[in-house]
This record gives structure tokens, sequence and C-alpha cells, in this order.
């Protein structure tokens, strides 16, 4: 009998030695107890009618409960389907349509919402709240922690994991075994974790982030975990002194950098800070640096492929790059036309191949046709160059390239020059109807609290800098870019707001 991610991620936890989860409130969880949660839910889901190959689907808050309910899945041969805690009832039902899992669990407070869409589907729905408490802990109370293992194999499906689609429509990126296997083990030697590790774990565990990334290298390394139920400067800052690694998205680090309380004393003696899911500013790398003494490794990955590249270790972790490709991963930019490699320096579609990337897309053969190649590169619709040093400089998504009079424009180029510009805090550069030019380079600021932007200052800068065809054609100030959970600016959303603006 085998179970790849049970056997090297999970059946460890039996034997580990003192604390695997930190918990906020002082209380702690070693891992034969979190172990024993998992057999638990693993029987629990059981009686639920939960058999090998069935996806068990989840929108619930972020505690010890939720993260043993990946570890039962796993258990049970199921296929974990994580959701954002934010997807109303009808995006719910849109997923649950679509994988027709054989269980949803759900806060018990959205439990009249979800009944219905439950319903509709066939699927069995169980509660689970913020506390823990709800119908499926008290299932999971009367089952024995003696669960079965079943036996899989590294191309099982583990997990369906929904893209962000802030780009488009989600679709379910089918993960397996071998995928999160292999990824995590990368990772974990890349980063030289070590059972000493304590991981301040602050990103929701509904994304590859926070779950695969984070959870998965700390189980197979025998890290610890202080988990949070989500992201709070006060908790993040009182629990730093305790953690010796923090991986968090770009905007864990600005406002770490916002608060006077965040110094060189707070994090001397922390080991490594990892920055994901959203483009890392060159100047907060910088400041970090200033601040800390610490140099951020920034790491680049999605749904769809775990992660792919990574700054060194040790080594130049260098600004405004997502580093080189993991080992055993391949990455290569290719013409987006023709597919065919490009040399360094030049900028194109960055595809990727290797046993972390994921099987298709669920329910979509032609979707993953289109975007997996048959000899198995990934197109990712990420835009980048390699540098001279083999470091991958990513310029923004495919779908955000802006061909105006049919010149192409990467808002990257734009966004990175109105960012340097006094008063300017954070831009984004998307392309909107031009009845001329098809599409028009427009720009969003957001100001420095405190500051003003000077419009003159910036025109003629764009005048001096930039080609007339990438200068902005309107200019647009507002409080905040729309973010999505993972701190990735929504695009579509600013394309849809100024979408007459030329019109
Ligand atoms: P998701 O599937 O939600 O993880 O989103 C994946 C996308 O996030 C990638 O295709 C990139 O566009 C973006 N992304 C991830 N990491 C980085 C990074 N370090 N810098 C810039 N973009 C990133």
């Amino acid at each position: 009998m085998s179970n790849p991610l049970y056997d090297r991620l999970f059946a460890p936890l039996a034997v580990r030695p003192g604390t695997f989860l930190h918990l906020d409130d002082g209380s702690a969880l070693s891992g034969p107890e979190f172990l024993s949660m998992a057999h638990r839910a693993a029987a629990a889901l059981r009686v639920l009618g939960v058999r090998p190959g069935d996806r068990v689907a989840m929108q619930v808050a972020k505690t010890p409960q939720a993260l043993a309910i990946y570890g039962a899945t796993v258990a049970t041969g199921a296929v974990l389907l994580p959701l954002n805690t934010a997807y109303t009832a009808s995006e719910v039902e849109s997923f649950v349509a679509d994988a027709t899992p054989r269980v949803l669990l759900v806060d018990p407070g959205r439990l009249d919402t979800l009944s219905p869409v439950a319903g509709r589907h066939g699927t069995t729905l169980a509660t689970l709240g913020a506390d823990g408490g709800g119908s499926f802990r008290e299932l999971c109370e009367a089952q024995s922690a003696d669960a079965a293992i079943e036996s899989r194999v590294e191309g099982d499906l583990a997990a369906l994991l929904y893209t962000s689609g802030t780009t488009g429509r989600s679709k379910g990126a089918m993960l397996s075994h071998g995928n999160l296997l292999s990824n995590a083990q990368t990772l974990a030697d890349a980063w030289r974790f070590t059972p000493a590790d304590v991981l301040l774990h602050a990103l929701p565990i509904f994304h590859t982030h926070g779950l695969f990334v984070a959870c998965n290298v700390s189980l197979l390394s025998g890290a610890a975990m202080i988990f949070q139920p989500g992201f709070d400067l006060d908790a993040l800052l009182k629990a730093l002194p305790r953690a010796t690694v923090l991986m968090g998205v770009p905007t864990f680090y600005t406002r770490l950098l916002d608060d006077v309380r965040f110094d060189r004393d707070l994090v001397a003696h922390m080991r490594l800070f990892v920055s994901g899911s959203a483009p890392l500013l060159a100047e907060t790398h910088l400041a970090f640096e200033a601040r800390t003494g610490h140099r951020i490794l920034e790491r680049y990955g999605m749904t769809e492929t775990n992660m792919n590249t990574s700054n060194p270790y040790s080594g130049e972790r260098r600004a405004g790059t997502v580093g080189m490709p993991l080992p055993g991963v391949e990455v290569v930019v290719t013409d987006p036309a023709s597919g065919v490699p490009l040399p360094a320096g030049e900028t194109g579609m960055v595809e990727v191949r290797g046993p972390n990337v994921f099987g298709g897309y669920w329910n979509l053969p032609e979707k993953t046709r289109e975007e997996l190649r048959d000899d198995g590169f990934f197109i990712t619709g990420d835009l980048g160059r390699f540098d001279d040093d083999g470091y991958l400089v990513l310029v923004g998504r495919q779908k955000d390239l802006i061909i105006t009079g049919g010149f192409n424009v990467y808002p990257k180029e734009v966004e990175l020059l109105l960012d340097e510009q006094p008063g300017v805090l954070e831009s984004a550069v998307v392309g909107v109807p031009h009845p001329d030019f098809g599409e028009a380079v427009f720009a969003v600021l957001v100001e420095k609290p405190g500051e003003r932007i000077d419009r003159d200052a910036i025109d003629a800068m764009l005048r001096e800098r930039l080609a007339r065809y990438k200068q902005p054609k309107g200019i647009e100030l507002v409080d905040a870019l729309p973010r999505n959970t993972m701190g990735k600016v929504q695009k579509n959303l600013l394309r849809t707001q100024f979408c007459d603006r030329f019109a």
C-alpha cells in the first residue's frame, strides 16, 4: 500500500516531536494530535459517502480543522477543492456544478444560503465554523482516529484548484500527488527547510501559495507553523519573534514597512522572507533590505504549475526578477505567435514543463489542449524575458498586453516609470477601447498618503521617457487599486470601469 502524499507529508506527523501548529490563542497542536484530527476527518468523510476520486469542496475559515481536511482527503484518496471564502453563493454554485463534489463543507452561517445549492447538485452539506465547531466536527468526534489509508499512485488527483480568474473565467486545475509532492520537495531543498524552522503562516489556505507552498513544505521538512486565521498586522508583528520564515504576498511586505514597529531588531533572528503571487516592486525589495538587512526571496508560480522559478537561497536575490528555474523545472520564453524559443533578452511567452505541471483543466479538454502542449510545456499566459544572467523578469499577463494602433505595449514598462514619480504610491496601466487605435493605453494612479501627484510633471516625464504610442492617453487618480485576496491587481475591473473613456 502506498499513498505518495500521505506517506511523505502526513504519516511522519505520528512520530514528530514537539509542536506542529502554534495558534494565536496560545494553544498548540502536536504532530500526533493533528494527525488524529485528520484521521477522524477521513473517517467522517467516508461516513458522508466519500470514495477515492470524489471531490470534497470546502469554503470554510482557516483553522487547524480545515487543514486536517486536506490530510483527510489525501488519506481517503479524495480530491480537495478549496474555495475562496469571499465567493458568493452563485459563485460557489458554479464550482459545485462543474466539479460535482460528494461533500461541500461550509461555515454554519452559510448553511441556509448554500443548502439549496448543494441540493440542486446532489452534494452532501456539512458545516465547519471558524471556531472549529459544526456538524462536521460532531461527526469527526464520533469516529476513531485509526483511519485506513487509501492506496494512491503519483498520477492520481489530489486537488482541484480553480484559478483566481483575474483575466478570465476560473478553470479547475487538476493537480496530482506527484505534482504536489515533487514541488514540495524541490522547494524544501531550495529554501533549506529543516525541522528547526517555524513558518509564520498568515496566507489563506484556499490558494496554492498558502496551502501547498507553505503547508506542504512545512509538512515535508518537519517544520512547525504559527497558523494565523488571516493577515492581521498586529498579530503578525507579535508572532515574528517566534518565527524563522515568513511567506507572504507583496502587500504583507508593504504593510510591514508602513509600520514603525517593524524594524531590524524584530527580525534579526529570521532566516527567510519569501514573496510571490503578485509582483514585488523593486522599490519594496530595496526598502525592505534597507530597513531589515534581509533580502526578500521572490519566487514565481501559479495554480496550474505550483512553483516554477525562485531567486537563489544563497546567491544574489535580484530585485524585480523572479529568479531562475527551480531544479527539475524547464522554463522557456517563446515567440507567442510561433512558439519558437527566443534568446535571452527578448520578451515572449513563458512556458513551463516539469513534474510540477498540472494534468489539465477539469471538464475543459479544449482549453487544456490550447494551453498544454503535447510535449508537456504549459503556456502560462505570462510574458517575460531572461536577463543575461538567467534571471526571469516578468512583464505582465499576455491578456493584459495592450495593442494600440498595431503596437504592443507592456503595461509593466509604463507602470515602473509611473511608480518612480513623486507622490505616486502605485499604478496600473490597462488597455481600454479606442475608436482610432483599437485600444488606448490608460493609467490609473494612487497617491501616496499626504502627497500630491503633479500631473504636468508626469506628462512631461512620459513624453521624455516613452515612445509616443506607449504614453497613456488618459490618467485617472483612484483611492486604491482593486485587488483580490492574493494581492493581485484586478485589471479586468479597471478595464470595465474605464471602458467608455474614449468611446
Ligand atoms: P495564481 O494561479 O492565482 O497563483 O496566479 C498565478 C499568476 O500570478 C502567475 O501566472 C503570475 O501572473 C502571477 N505571479 C505569481 N508570482 C508572481 C511574481 N513573483 N511576480 C509577478 N507575478 C506573479
